[in-house]
């Protein structure tokens, strides 16, 4: 019996990866990288620093030596319910999350030295560990040879009011508003994330494709949970 060791899930932004790889990694008991964590790691750092971040941009050699500070400076931690990262003992969240990142973090993510640094830093995890790894480029460029590749879709609109309903909850705001700025933002990043050079959004070669839009994200897992097996025997 062949041993799974990397599985991979890729899609756009709100296709279920997230509830999907939190619910699969449970159930196997694998710890989860969250890409999307890291990517908006190095953009929450970005966007805070003391000097304009195109700066760093400008100066790759500064730029390195910012990246190496973030990871010395933080604890990141990969576990089946996600993966974590801590400043200073502290758990940050919510930051990662907030609209100066979610507008920024396709920009950041498309520069060549930032992906080289977190494709090496990622690769370093799976050599100690079992991964279920989420995001962009996982099955096409990082984890290329990874044993289970999944790619999850679903239609522009559920998209946009899956993220709506998750911010909704938590935002006391004009709904119509939001929904228009998560519609935005969803397209943006779209865009960007499917177009940039380096790395960019694509079904990966061998990845197993499923529409997630008429699907619960049990449904979802166990469609997987399938795949798994039948590539198990
Ligand atoms: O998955 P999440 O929405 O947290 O990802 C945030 C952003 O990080 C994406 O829009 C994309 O720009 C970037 N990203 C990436 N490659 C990955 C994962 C995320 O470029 N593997």
């Amino acid at each position: 019996m062949e041993e799974i060791r990397i599985i991979t899930i890729d899609g756009p932004a709100s296709s279920g990866k997230t509830t999907v790889a939190r619910m699969l990694a449970q159930k196997l008991n694998i710890p989860l990288l969250e890409s999307g964590t890291l990517y908006r790691l190095v953009t929450y750092f970005l966007v805070n620093a003391e000097k304009p971040f195109n700066t760093y941009l400008e100066d790759k050699q500064a730029l390195l030596q910012f990246l190496r500070k973030i990871f010395k400076e933080t604890k990141i931690e990969i576990t089946p319910l996600g993966t974590f990262i801590y400043w200073n003992g502290k758990l940050i969240k919510e930051e990662l999350r907030n609209k100066e990142v979610e507008n920024t973090v396709s920009q950041i993510s498309a520069i060549k030295e930032v992906r080289e640094f977190l494709t090496e830093f990622m690769r370093g995890l799976a050599e100690k560990s079992k991964l279920i790894a989420e995001g962009r480029d996982m099955g096409s460029v990082v984890f290329p040879y990874s044993d289970v590749k999944i790619f999850l879709t679903a239609n522009e609109k559920i998209r946009a009011e899956r993220r709506f309903k998750e911010k909704a909850e938590k935002e006391k705001i004009d709904k119509e508003f939001l929904y228009k700025e998560v519609w935005d933002n969803i397209k943006f990043r779209d865009r960007l994330d499917s177009q940039r050079k380096i790395a960019p959004l694509t079904i990966p070669e061998g990845a197993y494709i499923i529409d997630t839009s008429y699907l619960t994200p049990e449904e979802v897992m166990n469609e997987i949970l399938k795949i798994i097996k039948n590539r198990e025997r």
